[in-house]
């Protein structure tokens, strides 16, 4: 794993929910922070908790048919947003800025993984199918450096009202290499070798198919099935099984890369 990378040619692609931040199952996300705030109207909080139940386990349904799984993520998707579009006004962020910050947990070792790429001028992408906003703060409050995010920004209009800049936004059958604007693939067009970190079978579009790709995949407690188990590690290079941890591999990937550079 890793061979030919060194600081000058490696970019990082990273997903964000569970994977820069912990993995367990109650673990708050760049979705989710809305359900836990007292500024956010219970009509809010009950539709997204009846998406949620029945659209997360399969979310996590790495068995079912491709198509459908799509069609699914699509509705929930495009559900999510109205919801937002339909009942939430500016005001009510000041509330969720700091319940993200208080109740997100990151990932041992990985703001450290970010800011010594940064220190060594990696860029590191950050895909979500989250809300970027939100993603942003997380980050800033515990001064994780990144390079940009390809997520769904909250826009909202002179009124306060929630709309949505872009309709389509960003789920998860599309957080797809090709499907992300050229102003962000710049940021990692200078690079020949990718190291992609994520936790979902499905992230596997992040990759640059131009790139040399090192995949990095968590594998979370709640995939227990062992032909789950067998495809992760098929797919990834390397599979970490842990909700909360990166059991090593980021300071193995630094020290790596600083014996292979030329400027180390
Ligand atoms: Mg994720």
């Amino acid at each position: 794993m890793l061979e030919g990378y060194t600081w000058e040619n490696t970019c990082i692609v990273t997903d964000y929910d569970r994977t820069i931040t912990t993995g367990e199952p109650w673990a708050t996300t760049a979705f989710s922070v809305f359900s836990n705030c007292s500024s956010i109207p219970k009509i809010i909080t009950q539709e997204r908790k009846e998406l949620f139940s029945f659209y997360r386990p399969i979310e996590v349904d790495e068995t079912m048919e491709k198509e459908i799984w799509d069609k699914h993520m699509s509705d929930w998707h495009h559900k999510a947003i109205k919801v937002f579009t339909d009942h939430l006004t500016q005001e009510m962020m000041t509330d969720v800025t700091e319940h993200a910050i208080q109740e997100t947990q990151l990932r041992q070792n990985f703001p450290n993984f970010l800011k010594k790429a940064n220190q060594r001028n990696i860029p590191s992408v950050i895909f979500s199918a989250g809300i970027s906003n939100i993603i942003e703060w997380v980050l800033e409050h515990h001064s994780v450096p990144f390079s940009g995010i390809y997520g769904n920004k909250l826009v909202f209009n002179d009124s306060g009202k929630c709309i949505w800049l872009d309709s389509e936004g960003v789920f998860i059958w599309k957080k797809n290499w090709k499907s992300i604007p050229s102003e962000t693939q710049k940021i990692t067009s200078w690079k020949s070798h990718e190291i992609l970190l994520w936790d979902s079978l499905w992230d596997v579009l992040m990759s640059d198919k131009d790139k040399v790709s090192t995949r990095i995949g968590f594998l979370l407690s709640e995939y227990q099935e062992p032909s789950i188990r067998n495809q992760y590690n098929t797919d990834f290079d390397h599979v970490v099984e842990s909700d909360d941890s990166d059991n090593g591999i980021l300071e193995e990937v630094v020290h790596h890369l600083t014996q292979n550079s030329k400027n180390s």
